[in-house]
């Protein structure tokens, strides 16, 4: 059956964090840090599939790089720039903001911003963290990021979850500090609590309809661009599987993901999408187009 043609009433933002599946937080306990440079990396050629996904939708998105990604693939990076994307910071080595000092979070997320403005020769002012990890006890990260020149943050997950969130914070952009915007990524407000709306693993687990009614309903009703988020990883149903790791750790991670290429295509098609910085911060985005 044809569905009937939707006009979008806002544009929403598409974000991919570029990381590989090997660095994911919830292996963490199964993959050592420094066992990354032995395993298979796959993120050039998934970024490089989502890259000609986007160009066929002639879609712009946002980027949030891993700085460890970027120093390995530069080329990739001026890719990413280069089809006239937003490049942002994942942070240098995926370590959840929740887990350092004030002092270590401010050596990554620079050390990352520095990297990335390099190889893509623009200013980098977006960053999320790893795993949502902003929340109730590191809100001094947000004096970090705006210090270190950032200047807007995606990393806070307004839901209950057991590996993040912040329930109680609000679900839409917002300035939490003069100079600093965190938008959230998006959630919908049903039966008295935050359903997450967003992407990650339960855009895989839902089924697709449901997702986009997520997001139709954050548009029409709460009359707000919503933040979707994917992995290059979760585009790749050949990755290597990971041996050894619980149940609930393997259902997260591959549940559906043969399906997800597909259901990321249409969700391209369905709404009207753009970068972060196109959104949340118009007048910075026209001056660094038009200058
Ligand atoms: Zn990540």
């Amino acid at each position: 059956m044809l569905m009937p043609t939707r006009q979008p009433l806002l544009r929403n933002a598409m974000t991919i964090d570029v990381e590989d599946y090997f660095q994911v937080s919830a292996f963490a306990p199964y993959i050592a840090r420094g066992d990354w440079d032995a395993r298979e990396c796959r993120v050039e050629r998934n970024v490089d599939r989502i890259l000609a996904l986007l160009a066929d939708n002639k879609t712009h998105a946002t980027f949030f790089t891993l700085g460890w990604v970027a120093e390995r693939y530069p080329s990739l990076v001026r890719r990413i720039v280069a089809g006239g994307h937003e490049l942002a910071s994942h942070g240098y080595g995926h370590e959840r903001a929740s887990d350092l000092t004030p002092e270590a979070f401010r050596a990554d997320v620079s050390r990352a911003k520095a990297l990335l403005e390099d190889l893509g020769g623009q200013p980098v002012l977006g960053y999320r963290a790893p795993s949502f990890s902003i929340g109730k006890s590191n809100l001094w990260a947000f004096d970090v990021l705006l210090e270190t020149g950032h200047r807007y943050s995606s990393s806070v997950y307004p839901i209950q979850h057991d590996h993040y969130g912040m329930p109680d914070s609000p679900r839409f952009a917002y300035p939490v500090r003069e100079g600093l915007l965190e938008v959230p990524v998006t959630t919908l407000r049903l039966g008295g609590r935050n359903l997450p709306s967003s992407g990650g693993g339960y855009f895989r687990l839902l089924p697709y309809a449901l997702s986009r009614w997520l997001i139709e309903q954050v548009n029409r009703r709460d009359q707000q661009s919503a933040v979707f988020y994917f992995h290059p990883w979760e585009i790749d149903s050949e990755q290597p599987r990971i041996a050894g790791i619980d149940a609930k750790t393997r259902f997260r991670h591959y549940v559906n993901i043969a399906r997800t290429e597909a259901r990321i295509a249409q969700l391209l098609q369905d709404f009207a999408w753009g970068r972060m910085d196109e959104i949340f911060l118009p007048s910075h985005a026209n001056e660094v187009r038009f200058v």
